[in-house]
């Protein structure tokens, strides 16, 4: 492995001005799983690693005045799946941190880490691009916010520039009477990442029709899928089992998957026709119960 400096800045202030000095050379560690073994295997090269440890400030969970849940990006995902408050606002989100991996490296890993690594065989980012989440990024230039179906742009690219550090995920509430899910699929060992997860957020509009759907399709290309012209075309339709049927149906002919030890191309397609009809129903079911309760 190549040599390498570590330093343990104390503010995000510090933090944001070692990645603008250094720019491509600097990296920050956050849960380091990910970067541990790329750098290992010689994939990345860093000669400075900038650890988020004792950043302080970087490591809440929240909910804000307008009812955004707020996950600072050291949150480790563990704590995301164990948080009354993430239970209580956004069950679907702990449900999702909950699937990944295994418990060790929930332990470990971090919300920001999820993100920036843009491993396309992630679980989060397909939920968090259906419910609308936003990465906060923040450099020595400023402040904005990404949304996370923007965010990822290749394999393990993100449009992230050097010197951003993401600071928190922003993710709205849900609309009263939705409902959301994620399915993950996997292929191999109970731990393994997805073969394709699927996200689906259906909401009704009061009088049984679709105010909006949200089918997002992770793990299956090297960003999370959704098809904005399907989803487009069923809002104001009734969410009944043909709907479901047509959009499962053009997810799997539109995205075109990739083959990897998981599954290949053509598993992948009859596997996300399968899913996206399974996850939309698990919604509506979902939608329906949070229907009778409000
Ligand atoms: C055995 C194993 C199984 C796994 N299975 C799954 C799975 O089933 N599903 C799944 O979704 N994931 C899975 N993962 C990935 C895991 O969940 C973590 O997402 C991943 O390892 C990175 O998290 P980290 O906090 O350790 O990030 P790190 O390794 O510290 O960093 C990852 C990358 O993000 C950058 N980065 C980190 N934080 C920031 C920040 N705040 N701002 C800017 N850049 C930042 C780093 O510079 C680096 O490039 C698995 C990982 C392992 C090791």
């Amino acid at each position: 492995m190549a040599e390498f400096a570590v330093v343990e800045p104390g503010s995000v202030d510090e933090v944001l001005d070692l990645l603008a000095r250094h720019g491509e050379e600097a990296k920050p560690v956050a849960g380091g799983t990910w970067l541990a073994l790329v750098l290992r295997q010689g994939l990345l090269w860093s000669s400075l690693l900038v650890s988020l440890r004792r950043v302080p400030g970087l490591a809440g969970i929240a909910v804000d005045e307008a009812g955004n849940l707020r996950l600072g990006a050291m949150v480790r995902l563990r704590s995301v799946e164990t948080s009354a408050l993430v239970w209580e606002r956004l069950p679907v989100v702990a449900e999702t941190y909950r699937e990944v991996a295994n418990v060790r490296v929930r332990y470990q890993a971090t919300v920001g880490g999820n993100l920036c690594d843009a491993d396309y065989a992630s679980d989060p980012p397909a939920l968090l691009a259906a419910l609308g989440a936003r990465v906060v990024a923040v450099s020595q230039r400023g402040r904005r916010e990404i949304p996370v179906r923007d965010f990822v742009v290749g394999h393990y690219q993100t449009v992230l520039e050097p010197d951003e550090l993401v600071t928190e995920v922003v993710v709205p509430a849900l609309p009263p009477g939705a409902g959301a899910v994620y399915l993950k699929y996997r292929t191999r060992s109970h731990e393994d990442r997805p073969c394709l997860g699927v996200a689906a957020v259906v909401v009704p509009d009061g009088s049984g029709r679709l105010a909006r759907a949200e089918v997002v399709v992770g793990a299956v290309a090297e960003r999370p899928q959704r098809l904005a012209e399907v989803l487009d075309a069923v809002v104001g339709r009734a969410l009944d089992d043909a709907t479901i049927g047509e959009i499962a149906e053009r997810y799997a002919a539109e995205i075109e998957p990739l083959s990897d030890l998981r599954g290949s191309a053509w598993y992948r397609t009859e596997m996300i026709r399968v899913f996206v009809e399974r996850a939309l129903r698990a919604a509506r079911a979902r939608a329906q119960r949070e229907g009778r309760r409000t």
